[in-house]
């Protein structure tokens, strides 16, 4: 089904955040950094994959500085799920293996270095003009890397800043994948926020996944994070996002009824009134 972008960004009555969350990708072209909001198919940048489409691939992630404590309103615990969610999204329509190395390189900005045998996809932050953004595949240290601007109230949720909407679009930028102009998808710049709502609920486009397997081919991947006790793989994640929902509509529920002296009883408990 088409989207006729301008009757909803102008009658979503969320214009100013559609347009702060119209997330710039960036490519590098030789030392060049070049914000490339373009049409899909322009680029023609992805992941090696010798063996052909529809062959698996490996790609390698990290946390740079993600993880440090700066985001204060989700926490590493769910920073990490919402990453992991996002990454596992893309791997159910394509054979992309994400696996995750400790990080190693340069601090996150967004000065060229070499690749070096440094994870391909490195998640920071740092202190960004734009809400976040993704870095083309490519041959050198910074691309695949995805930033996300310091200092903004982040959420995983239903807040104003939804990381889980974001990593998932920059991810998609870090695949190879430009902007749909056209159809609704999360690669749509103009692609309302709050589509997602909490952990568990990422999810593609047919756009999305037309463009991605264009890309890469069909299949089905993984997502590998380092010491996935005590099992591997998928299910790890769904226990790992299982759990971190609870926290997370847990925490939620506690900030609201601090606030307002209400109380959910479909998901809070009795010392959350406190
Ligand atoms: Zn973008
Ligand atoms: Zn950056």
């Amino acid at each position: 089904m088409g989207l006729d972008r301008g009757p909803v960004i102008q009658s979503s009555g969320n214009r100013k955040r559609i347009a702060r969350f119209c997330l710039a990708g960036a490519v590098i072209l030789g030392s060049f950094l070049v914000a490339a909001p373009v049409r899909a198919d322009t680029i023609g940048l992805q992941w090696p994959q010798p063996q052909g489409k529809a062959t698996s691939i490996s790609i390698t992630y990290s946390y740079a500085n993600l993880l440090d404590g700066t985001f204060l309103v989700i926490t590493p615990a769910e920073l990490r799920a919402a990453t992991e969610e996002a990454l596992g999204v893309w791997a159910s329509y394509a054979p992309l293996h994400f696996i995750e190395r400790p990080d190693s390189g340069p601090d996150v900005s967004d000065q060229p270095y070499a690749a070096d045998g440094h994870p391909q996809i490195r998640f920071g932050h740092h202190v960004l003009a734009e809400v976040a953004h993704g870095f083309y595949p490519g041959a050198e240290g910074l691309a695949g890397d995805v930033h996300f601007a310091s200092g903004i109230p982040w959420t995983v949720g239903d807040g104003h800043w939804n990381y889980l909407e974001a990593v998932t679009h920059e991810l998609g930028h870090a695949l190879g994948l430009t902007h749909e102009l056209d159809e609704i998808a999360v690669m749509n710049p103009s692609y309302p926020s709050h589509r997602f709502d909490g952990l568990g609920s990422a999810h593609l486009y047919s756009a999305d996944i037309r463009q991605l397997q264009g890309i890469y081919g069909r299949g089905v991947g993984s997502v590998q994070p380092l010491n996935p006790a005590p099992e591997p793989g998928t299910s790890l994640l769904v226990v790992t996002g299982i759990v971190a929902l609870a926290h997370y509509r847990r925490r939620r529920c506690q900030i609201s009824a601090r606030n307002t002296g209400a109380i959910d009883p479909l998901c809070c408990r009795s010392e959350d009134r406190k």
